[in-house]
């Protein structure tokens, strides 16, 4: 058993971030990870992704970006690159292939459990990751047995699945992704939309990420928003990291064939049904995405940005078949393979500390649990909206760093300050 101060769990950009951010101010601490560094990026990505935060985005403490491309997007493995190369940089006491697989709370803080022995820590930081379970809805356990069905963890490339129709669930940036890559493949893709968020990859002659970090989109926090329980909800935008930055919306979808349907509201008797909303759906979406580019307007006339970039203009509403197809016959309509692109949830299987509400989730104030010395870090929209981008993590540790450190002294502080 080993005594240290604070265990961070979790070798991704977060728990780097943390770990620099813990020696920044001089605290005793181990890195524990499952795998290797980046594992999630090494195991769990499709070959084809590419990040959709441009390569000058992925700041982390300490680490701005140099490459001679900031506004190419990286393909996996330039993501795994980076991360390494930050691991190393930073020097983090990582411990590899370091599974943890209990958590729990002792008079003088946690144990921690791992396949390769036991630490006691008085701090510990849940970085463990946002996206290790897909979330698959219920209505999959009835879906027939011929039909094969996926999720973006166990998607890799388009050779994987039989010839025949694929049936994507799911229309933000994963869900539009797989589409479309599956359709160029030369299988015909149905695409189910429920809610989801157009954004266009450029506006004004420059990136949508540009623009949300310049004004200030990306930075609200927290304890700023009115709704913040659906705000951490709030699906993915609709993009594509592509060398050609170019714009993935229904509608690039559509002009490729790929068919529309509304949100697939259930399975039965090997017939798909539904929901009759995608009209709505897409008017909602084409609504935000209006507001969105009136407050990017607002921005650049109110910052004297209006002779450095190119005039406003807005896209033209999303198309829908009137009415949309309400019902599908798996076997009549050829869909040998369903993708979930329904999202993803963290996976705390392991913690054995009483912080989860009923939904399952671990309660937090930005970040601060219920349990003194209990941290967590990565979730979406935490403590900032971009809480869970790469670019995020950083001004999330050093808040979250120096609580912690507040509390390694006996100084505890305002959660929220
Ligand atoms: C498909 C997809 C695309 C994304 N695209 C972008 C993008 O373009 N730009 C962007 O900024 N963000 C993107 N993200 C969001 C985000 O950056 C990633 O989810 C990122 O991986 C989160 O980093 P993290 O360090 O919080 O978690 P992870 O990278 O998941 O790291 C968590 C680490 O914890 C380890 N771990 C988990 N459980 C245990 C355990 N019990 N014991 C020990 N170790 C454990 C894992 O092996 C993993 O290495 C994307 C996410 C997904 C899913």
């Amino acid at each position: 058993m080993r005594r240290i101060a604070t265990v961070v769990i979790g070798a991704g950009h977060a728990g780097l971030a943390m770990s620099r951010c813990l020696t920044e101010r001089g605290l005793d601490h181990v890195v524990l990870e499952r795998g290797e560094v980046a594992n999630s990026w090494r195991t769990e990505r499709w070959d084809s992704l590419r990040l959709l935060t441009p390569n000058w985005q992925s700041r982390l403490p300490g680490s701005e970006h140099e490459g001679d491309d900031p506004d190419g997007f990286r393909t996996m493995p330039e993501v795994i690159d980076l991360i390494e190369g930050y691991a190393r940089a930073i020097a983090a006491p990582v411990r590899t292939h370091a599974r943890v697989v209990s958590v729990c709370r002792t008079d003088a803080g946690y144990r921690v459990r791992t396949e390769e022995g036991e630490w006691h820590a008085r701090c510990v930081v849940l970085a463990s990751g946002a996206c290790n379970v897909p979330c698959v809805p219920r209505l999959a356990e009835a879906v027939p047995p011929m039909v094969r069905t996926l999720t973006p963890t166990t998607y890799r490339n388009p050779d994987q699945l039989e010839d025949g129709g694929v049936l994507v669930v799911g229309a933000s940036a994963t869900g539009v992704q797989l589409a479309d890559e599956i359709q160029r493949s030369g299988r015909p893709v149905t695409l189910a939309v429920g809610e989801h968020i157009r954004a266009p990859r450029t506006y004004r002659g420059r990136d949508i990420q540009w623009w949300m970090d310049a004004a200030g989109v990306l930075d609200q926090r927290y304890d700023q928003v009115d709704d913040i329980e659906r705000a951490r909800k709030v699906p993915s935008l609709q993009l594509v990291g592509s060398p050609e930055g170019a714009m993935l919306d229904l509608n690039t979808l559509r002009d490729r064939g790929v068919g529309l349907v509304g949100r697939l509201a259930g399975i039965a008797e090997g017939r798909l049904q539904f929901s009759g909303s995608l009209a709505n759906q897409c008017a909602l979406s084409d609504l935000k995405l209006g507001r969105l580019l009136d407050a990017i307007d607002r921005f650049a006339t109110d910052h004297g940005l209006n002779g450095e970039v190119a005039p406003p203009h807005r896209f033209p509403a999303t198309r829908v078949d009137e009415p949309p197809p309400l019902t599908l016959d798996l076997a009549r309509g050829g869909i040998r393979t369903i993708v979930w692109a329904t999202g993803f949830r963290p996976d705390y299987a392991w913690l054995e500390v009483p912080v989860f509400d009923r939904k399952g989730r671990v309660r937090h104030d930005g970040g601060v649990t219920p349990s003194p010395g209990l941290y967590v870090m990565g979730l979406p929209f935490l403590r900032r909206r971009k809480s869970v981008l790469i670019d995020g993590a950083g001004a999330d540790a050093r808040d979250l760093s120096a609580h912690l450190a507040a509390y390694l002294h006996g100084r505890v502080t305002d959660a929220a300050a």
